[in-house]
């Protein structure tokens, strides 16, 4: 059961709209769009510039804002949540602060489809899409929270963000125009979903578009990626070179280590091969173990030995370490675990 009636997710002119409907003079709804995207209201009763009667009659209209149900806070200050839907759904947002930024990192979804063999999220199965608000909603608890604006977003927590063009796009533009977060501060994250990279490159976005590669060749691939046969390593790759052609946005690239499966530095010169001509960036991403399956996080020697390769054939490099670790926040980690 969606609720579409919502006031989160509207544009100033939507809410003009919907102030004028409402027989309120049309500045109200310059007044309502600051208080929900900027001020975080979380009911009309707290809007105070607003006559006192209207909102009391206004008490019961839905904003679309979601509750905390659970917050963990790890050693190195990344807070991870749980945040109860309308509809009593339970998704994952983590807020990771660094010295300079705050960054969210959002679900796209309840659940995920894709059942990516290392990742929590699919393990617990797939309930429903968000809707745009829904993810604007946790960029804007994450900055209530640490009394804080949010400088960056990453559409990395639960779900397959491309499964979930239309909202995810609606999101980004949300988080761009009304709550005022560059599109160069926006990262999408995708394992890949066939037609779907094409249609967020006719956006014309300056976000970062990321790729969960994860693999040097196809079979190790569609052996980590269930999904990854229907969308051919070469078809994503040929995806991206037009998406960077259309854009002028470099795309990134995400690899997952996982000790003796990915993670041999004969795996590091096939992706080599495989980026050749790209002007890209490369995330590796020590596995971060998860209960449900058992591979290893390769050491450290191993993970410079890759990183290494990478670098002398001139690719940009960097190793990206889960933060939070003690806050469960890997990928569906923490709903898995408060659900046991
Ligand atoms: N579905 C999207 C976004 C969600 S996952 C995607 O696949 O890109 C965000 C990133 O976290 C992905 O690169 C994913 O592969 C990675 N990830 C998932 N489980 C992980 C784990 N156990 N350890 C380390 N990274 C993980």
């Amino acid at each position: 059961m969606l609720n579409q009636s919502v006031l989160l997710g509207k544009s100033l002119e939507e809410l003009t709209d919907w102030v004028k409907q409402q027989g309120q003079p049309a500045y109200r709804g310059k007044q309502l769009h600051q208080w929900l995207y900027q001020k975080g209201a979380r009911s009309l009763h707290e809007i105070t510039v607003f006559p006192k009667q209207w909102r009391e009659q206004l008490e019961e209209q839905p904003i679309g804002r979601s509750t905390i149900t659970h917050r963990s806070i790890a050693p190195d200050q990344t807070r991870k949540y749980l945040l109860r839907l309308h509809d009593g759904e339970v998704i994952e947002t983590v807020g990771i602060p660094t010295a300079k930024r705050l960054t969210v990192c959002v679900s796209s979804q309840v659940g995920c489809p894709m059942k990516c063999d290392f990742c929590a999220t699919g393990k617990g199965g797939f309930t429903r899409n968000l809707q745009a608000h829904e993810i604007v909603d946790q960029v804007l608890t994450v900055a209530e929270d640490f009394q804080q604006r949010v400088s960056h977003v990453v559409f990395m927590g639960m779900g397959e963000p491309l499964l979930n063009t239309e909202e995810v796009v609606k999101a980004v533009k949300l988080l761009n125009q009304d709550v005022g977060i560059g599109q160069r501060s926006l990262t999408v994250s995708t394992v890949g979903v066939p037609q779907q990279i094409p249609k967020l490159a006719a956006e014309k976005l300056q976000i970062t578009l990321a790729i969960s590669l994860h693999a040097s060749n196809q079979p190790l691939r569609e052996q980590l990626i269930p999904s990854g046969g229907g969308y051919p390593l070469s078809d994503i790759l040929a995806d991206c070179r037009d998406y960077v052609e259309q854009t002028h946005r470099r795309v990134t690239f995400e690899y997952i280590l996982l000790a003796g499966v990915n993670d041999t530095p004969d795996h590091a010169q096939e992706l080599v091969q495989l980026l050749r001509g790209f002007q890209t960036h490369v995330n590796l991403i020590p596995y971060n173990p998860i209960s449900e399956v058992d591979y290893q996080r390769p050491n450290e020697k191993r993970i410079q030995a890759f990183q290494s390769v990478l670098e002398e054939a001139k690719i940009a490099v960097s190793v990206r370490y889960s933060r939070g670790l003690e806050a469960d926040a890997a990928c569906g980690q923490l709903r898995a675990n408060q659900s046991k």
